[in-house]
């Protein structure tokens, strides 16, 4: 998606640890005229594929789920994290560990909020190992939810996330992929291929 790899460009900044600094419109500050060209985008993709509900991850994945969820017409939930195992048995559970944090964190879904009826389209704002949506895949499982896709707003396909998801069967689709900051600069996959 063009407009949002030439945000990117504009406004990202490399940090050590090949994490991608994007606060001024996704992580902290957020463009809503970009989120919703992101959400059109997501829904444009997945429009034929009968979901029935978005799930993400508190709280950067909620702006660009919000907006695919506004699209589809589907509710949108997302998963809360927690720091202690207080196990309460309306909840779906999963262990993911952060990449940016180093952290490990327990996310939940009330069980109320997904069923075996849902067909599942996952969103967040950035895949590198895939520890979240692997968190959310294991929830759409005890839920014995059907998973749709999974739609990332930005890529590191130089981290594992890509591969896990492929091997799962999932359909992946990905706004700006981003293949290495070699030279602290931000290269995308497109750039190859235009
Ligand atoms: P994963 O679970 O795929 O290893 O990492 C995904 C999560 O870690 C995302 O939800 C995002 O919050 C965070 N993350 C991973 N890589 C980056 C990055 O380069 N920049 C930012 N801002 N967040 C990242």
């Amino acid at each position: 998606m063009r407009q949002l790899e030439q945000r990117i460009l504009e406004d990202g900044r490399v940090l050590p640890g090949e994490v991608l600094k994007v606060d001024g419109f996704l992580n902290h500050q957020v463009d809503p005229d970009l989120m919703f060209a992101i959400g059109s985008e997501f829904a444009y993709l997945f429009r034929g594929e009968g979901i029935t509900k978005i799930l993400t991850v508190e709280s950067s994945g909620i702006a660009p789920a919000v907006m695919t969820g506004l699209q589809l017409h589907v509710p949108v939930v997302f998963a809360r994290k927690h720091k202690s195992v207080t196990l309460i048995d309306d909840l779906f559970t999963a262990e993911v560990y952060s990449y940016t944090k180093k952290t490990s964190n327990q996310i939940s879904i009330a069980k109320k909020f997904l069923s075996a009826d849902d067909k599942v389209l996952i969103i967040d704002d950035f895949l590198a190992n895939g520890q979240a949506v692997q968190g959310l895949f294991e929830i759409c499982d005890q839920a014995k939810a059907e998973i749709a896709g999974a739609g990332m707003v930005i890529e590191k396909v130089f981290q594992t996330g890509h591969q896990m998801i492929k091997d799962r069967g999932v359909r992946l689709e990905s706004l700006a992929q981003i293949t290495s900051f070699e030279g602290n600069q931000v290269h995308f996959a497109s750039e190859t291929t235009d």
